[in-house]
């Protein structure tokens, strides 16, 4: 033992003595041992039943005297019994042995064959990369590619609907194709908490830990559900596998609503190594990419769909690839019950009537905050909207305005018009017609309102 370490432990020692009762003390720490400090990482060795108390009421002694003997976040990984003895004798069983110097052939023989849970269904082939998701699929092809090395953890955030899973199933399939041996699980946040209670329950921990902290290509889904739980302990569980991994340049990838910095409930140790490798956004596709997709979609259907309609269904669901295929879901049914083969726009609008009503508009968004980007856009003010003044860009960025209002929030038509300066509802239904009559033929409108847009949201 360094001669930091020693002071590290002694101090944890204390620290844990002047915090526990006596009897607790005596049971809980004094069999326990210090192995080793090596990359901010402290291996201690513990009976078994012991880490979750450990885990529980530790955590703050460990990381106090790491900072004061190490000035570093020590995190700390459990070793029990079983694992000493494989570390140090060489006459226990085969199976032990091996793990000492495992090399990846070895490895896939003796740990337990894991089941990965990816959808194989996700591929990058048949992903369509647009400027809204180009540094995403970028990212995870490259992670796909040199796994553990490129970027670590790379974790990849957006709205619901915008591929996040499918880019996580994509690298880990991507991985699996290279290499069949890799050891890769795919799980939601929600599923690894689930599972940890489970372990809890018939506590059988190191059976989770094996399947975790073995892994090569760990792809955790949907991060934001861990910061919603408070269960004590599923988070420091997290943590470890976390620290396990990352320490062994094992891949990890994450996926989340938000960015790292937003996840307000999760710790803050977690928030920092999430933000150690790449963050990478993706956001609602733009109009040309809403149409590639729906073009390759469409190709496994048996219906012809006119461009009439492909451009139709494109700019009826702006912010979520989830609805655009849920609409060719609805049309394909529509159509198998009525027998059509081609599909005009007429067919389409009936058969995506309903979930165009479901489609939850954004209505925490005000009218005036649209006003606003509108008016900035066009250099208009808020006040020259709300007028009558009818000079030309005042009109424009009016009618824009009105029919960004429609198009995104819930707000009824004699509402708008109220908010614009008392005017009438036929009035703004006649500018949201027109606005969209417009984009379908001017392109560069359409990209205009796209931009702001894209500032509202
Ligand atoms: P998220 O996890 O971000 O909520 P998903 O990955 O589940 O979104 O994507 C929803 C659906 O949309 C999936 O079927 C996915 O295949 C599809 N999808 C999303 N983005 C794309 C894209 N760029 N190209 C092809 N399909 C996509
Ligand atoms: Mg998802």
């Amino acid at each position: 033992m360094t001669e930091n370490e020693r002071i590290f432990w002694n101090r944890i020692l204390e620290l844990a003595q002047g915090q526990l009762t006596q009897a607790t003390y005596e049971f809980f720490v004094l069999d326990a041992r210090l192995i080793k400090v090596e990359n901010q990482v402290a291996t201690i060795y513990l009976d078994n039943m012991k880490e979750l108390f450990w885990e529980k009421n530790l955590r703050t002694v460990i990381l106090t005297a790491g900072f004061e003997v190490f000035n570093a976040e020590i995190s700390v990984d459990y070793v029990f019994e079983e694992d000493l003895s494989s570390l140090n004798s060489n006459t226990s069983n085969n199976d032990s042995n091996a793990t000492l110097q495992p090399t990846t052939q070895q490895q896939t023989q003796i740990l337990p064959v894991i089941q990965t849970d990816l959808n194989p269904k996700y591929s990058f082939d048949n992903f369509i990369q647009g400027d809204e998701n180009k540094w995403a699929v970028a990212a995870s092809i490259a992670v796909a590619n040199t796994p553990g090395t490129t970027y670590n953890p790379l974790f990849i955030w957006g709205g619901p609907g915008l591929g996040k899973t499918h880019l996580l199933n994509a690298i880990g399939n991507s991985v699996l194709l290279e290499n069949p041996h890799a050891r890769i699980k795919y799980i939601t946040a929600e599923n690894f908490i689930n599972e940890f209670v489970i372990h809890i329950r018939l506590d059988t921990m190191d059976e989770l830990k094996d399947k975790f902290r073995n892994l090569d290509l760990l792809l955790i889904d949907d991060i934001q559900s861990l910061a919603k739980k408070t269960l004590s302990g599923t988070q420091e569980e997290f943590f470890n596998t976390f620290n396990a991994l990352h320490n062994n340049n094992k891949q990890i990838v994450l996926t989340s609503d938000r960015t790292p910095d937003q996840l307000n409930d999760l710790e803050a140790r977690l928030v920092t190594r999430f933000k150690w490798g790449l963050t990478v956004n993706i956001t609602p596709p733009d109009y040309e990419t809403r149409i590639a997709i729906l073009t390759n979609k469409i190709q496994e259907y048996n219906f012809d769909f006119s461009q009439d309609t492909i451009e139709y269904l494109a700019g009826q669901f702006d912010s979520n690839v989830r609805d655009l295929e849920g609409a060719l879901k609805d049309i394909s049914l529509v159509a198998n019950i009525k027998q059509i083969d081609t599909i005009t726009v007429d067919v389409a609008a009936e058969a995506i009537r309903a979930r165009k009503q479901d489609s939850p508009k954004i209505t925490v968004i005000p009218i005036e905050d649209i006003q606003t980007q509108v008016g900035k856009f066009y250099g208009v003010t808020v006040k020259e909207i709300k007028a009558t003044k009818r000079t030309q860009d005042i009109v424009l960025a009016r009618q824009v305005a009105m029919y960004l209002s429609r198009e995104l929030t819930d707000n009824s038509l004699p509402k708008i018009g109220k908010e614009f300066g008392g005017r009438d509802h036929s009035t703004v239904l006649h500018a949201y017609n027109k606005i969209k009559n417009m984009i379908a033929q001017d392109d560069s409108l359409r990209i205009e309102i796209e931009t702001i847009k894209n500032k509202i949201r």
